[in-house]
C-alpha cells in the first residue's frame, strides 16, 4: 500500500496550519529546455485534525527567491486555497445584532481582503467607520469630526481615536489616491475596527440572554420551576413551599398567568408525570390556604 503523504496547509475548519493528507496531486511544469522554470501544483487535501476537504494550488516560481539564513535558496510559492477564506474574519464571532448596514459593510470588506482587492478594502475600513458614526448619530461634517466627537460622547477612548484616525487616513488613501496599503497593515486596522466593533456592540448582545424575559408558556414555567428546585439554596428537600415560594423572585416574570400554569402543574403532579414535587394537601398551620408541594428527594 502506498504511504500517505502529508501537508501543511491552512485548514478552513482548524484555523491553522495543520498537516493534510494528499488525497491527490496534479502537477504541470517546464520543461528543462524552457527559457523560463515554473510549476504549478494541484492538490485535493484532508486535514489529518478535522477531515475537512480542500483544494490547494501552488505556483512555484524557480527563478525567484532568497537565502534563507542557513545558506538554502528559497524559491518564490505563491498560495491559494480554495474554498478561499481569512482566518481573522473567520476568527471574529460576529455577533448577530451588529446592525445590518455595519454588518453589510463588514462582510464587504472582509471579502475585499479575503480576495486581496486591497484598495477597496482599505476604502471599506474606513466606511465602517463612517457606518458606526451613522448609527452613533454623532454630529460632524466629515469623518474627522465624527471620530473626535465619538470621543467626546464617551463612546471611544483617546487611544481608539488616535487609531481610528489611522483607519481613516488609511481610507482616504485608497479612496482619492487609490493606494494599496500592505495587507498586514490592512488586517492589523481590521483587528482595531473589529475590538471596536465588540466593546460598541458586541457586549450590548451578550446580556440579552441573560435578561429575565416573561414567561409566556407552560412549558417555560415548566423549565423554571426545574430550575428553581435544582438551583435555589432556600428550597429545602423534602419541605413543603407555594409555588410562589418555590419561584422567589421569578414570579415576577410569570404575569398574570400564574394560576393556569400552576392548574397545569398540579394535573401533571397528580399523573405522575412531574415527579419532583408531590401535592401537600392538609397543611396544619399553614398560612394560607394556597396549595403547598413538597420537593422531593
Ligand atoms: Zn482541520
Amino acid at each position: 500500500m502506498d504511504q500517505i503523504k502529508l501537508k501543511s496547509s491552512l485548514c478552513e475548519k482548524c484555523l491553522q496550519e495543520t498537516q493534510h493528507k494528499i488525497l491527490f496531486l496534479h502537477s504541470v511544469g517546464s520543461q528543462p529546455s524552457d527559457d523560463y522554470h515554473a510549476e504549478e501544483k494541484y492538490f485535493t487535501l484532508e486535514c489529518a485534525g478535522c477531515g475537512h476537504t480542500s483544494f490547494r494550488y501552488e505556483m512555484h516560481d524557480y527563478e525567484g527567491g532568497y537565502t534563507a539564513d542557513d545558506g538554502e535558496w528559497i524559491h518564490d510559492i505563491v498560495v491559494k486555497i480554495f474554498p478561499n477564506f481569512l482566518p481573522e474574519a473567520k476568527r471574529f464571532k460576529r455577533a448577530a445584532w451588529f446592525p445590518d448596514d455595519i454588518s453589510n459593510i463588514y462582510v464587504e470588506t472582509t471579502n475585499a481582503i479575503k480576495d486581496e482587492n486591497l484598495v477597496l478594502a482599505g476604502a471599506g475600513l474606513r466606511m465602517i467607520i463612517e457606518a458606526i458614526a451613522i448609527d452613533k448619530k454623532v454630529p460632524g461634517k466629515h469623518l474627522e469630526n465624527q471620530i473626535t466627537n465619538l470621543q467626546k460622547k464617551g463612546l471611544i477612548s483617546k487611544l481608539d481615536s488616535s487609531r481610528l484616525h489611522a483607519i481613516r487616513f488609511l481610507g482616504n488613501d485608497a479612496v482619492h489616491a487609490l493606494k494599496a496599503y500592505e495587507k498586514e497593515k490592512i488586517l492589523l486596522a481590521l483587528e482595531i475596527l473589529q475590538n471596536l466593533l465588540t466593546s460598541l456592540y458586541g457586549f450590548e448582545g451578550m446580556f440579552i440572554p441573560t435578561l429575565e424575559l416573561p414567561i409566556n408558556s407552560y412549558k417555560e414555567f415548566r423549565e423554571l420551576v426545574l430550575k428553581r428546585i435544582g438551583n435555589a439554596t432556600n428550597l429545602k428537600k423534602d419541605h413543603v413551599y407555594t409555588i410562589s415560594a418555590i419561584l422567589g423572585n421569578e414570579n415576577r416574570r410569570i404575569l398574570r398567568n400564574t394560576e393556569r400554569f400552576e392548574k397545569s402543574l398540579k394535573k401533571e403532579i397528580q399523573a405522575g408525570k412531574f415527579k419532583k414535587l408531590s401535592i401537600e394537601n392538609a397543611i396544619h398551620g399553614a398560612a394560607s390556604s394556597k396549595t403547598y408541594y413538597k420537593i422531593l428527594t
